[in-house]
């Protein structure tokens, strides 16, 4: 069996490992639910599924509104279709750390979803949520690494650059020491009930049949997955499974069992287990918790984005 094979044998072996623990029924409602993962890893479709329902509401990539890195975040693009969405109005009045607080009592709901996956906006998410005693649940979706490479792959990129960066992004999440909770994007599209299910334990949503069935919801997302976002306005629309790895793209990935990632990333998959939903409610994680830290990358990503956006303001005041 290869390197890389082995980490997809150990995750299996771990969640058989922790059949039978389950999390306790009565948790406490998060009021702020972030989704973490690099792109492509399934958060847009987690965040709808949890926003499915009558008392929560999937803000999508909201982060994006407030701190844009491309020029398409200018614009607030809602998943219904309207440039002027009212719902937005109501809720974008405040800045960004009131953000989530006017959300939540915009529309009385009993949690916001955000699934906008930067790491320092979600940093200072969990700071403003408690500084407004609001709780916070962080959940992190991630792919096996041979489906995360396969969507990166598909898309014309490395193999090791898409691993690279799924090595980087868990990593810099674990350094957060954030209380983090896990799903598996590969078990949750496999057995959707089942897994939505624990993940619902876990942040204390209520779960009904079919909540998983995310198109059914009246949505008005931020940004988000295009694909994704596609699913909402389809005829047909269903949860994509990935179909059988072309044989070429098996041949790369196995090529590469013995490069030095591969420790790197048996650690990572071995850290997000120990975070399934399964195992731990997103309460005890909380209490588990040491105290969280902003890493010197938080500081680097924020003054960049300062700079950035000063800079912006400047050619913008030149061109008028
Ligand atoms: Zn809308």
């Amino acid at each position: 069996m290869t390197e890389v094979g082995l980490v997809e044998t150990f995750a299996t072996n771990q969640e058989q490992n922790l059949q039978g623990v389950m999390s306790p029924l009565n948790v406490t409602t998060a009021s702020v639910i972030f989704i973490c993962s690099p792109s492509f890893s399934g958060s847009t479709m987690l965040d709808l599924m949890l926003g499915h329902g009558p008392n929560t509401f999937s803000c999508g990539e909201v982060g994006f509104w407030y701190r844009p890195v491309e020029s398409r975040h200018h614009q607030l693009l809602c998943s219904c279709g309207d440039s002027d969405c009212p719902v937005w109005e109501s809720m974008l009045t405040v800045p960004a750390e009131k953000f989530h607080q006017q959300a939540l009592a915009a529309g009385q709901y009993a949690s916001v979803i955000d699934s906008t996956k930067r790491l320092a906006w979600i940093i200072d998410g969990n700071r403003w949520a408690r500084r407004h005693d609001q709780s916070v649940a962080n959940i992190a979706i991630w792919k096996s690494p041979q489906l995360y490479a396969y969507s990166w792959w598909k898309r014309g990129k490395t193999i090791e650059a898409a691993l690279t960066r799924y090595v980087r992004y868990y990593r810099q999440l674990a350094e957060c020491r954030l209380p983090i909770v896990s799903v598996c994007y590969d078990e949750l599209v496999e057995q959707p009930a089942e897994r939505l299910q624990e993940v619902c334990r876990s942040v204390g949503v209520p779960y009904f049949p079919g909540k998983e069935y995310f198109w059914h919801a009246e949505t008005h997302l931020a940004y988000g997955n295009a694909n994704t976002r596609q699913t909402l306005a389809s005829t047909t629309p269903q949860i994509y499974r990935p179909a059988a790895y072309p044989a070429d793209f098996v041949e790369q990935y196995e090529s590469l069992q013995n490069r030095s990632w591969t420790e790197p990333l048996y650690e990572v998959v071995a850290w997000l287990r120990r975070a399934d939903v399964w195992n731990l409610t997103a309460e005890a994680a909380q209490k588990q918790a040491r105290p969280f830290k902003r890493p010197f990358w938080y500081y680097r990503q924020t003054w960049k984005r300062i700079w950035q956006s000063q800079l912006q303001r400047l050619c913008l005041r030149d061109k008028s």
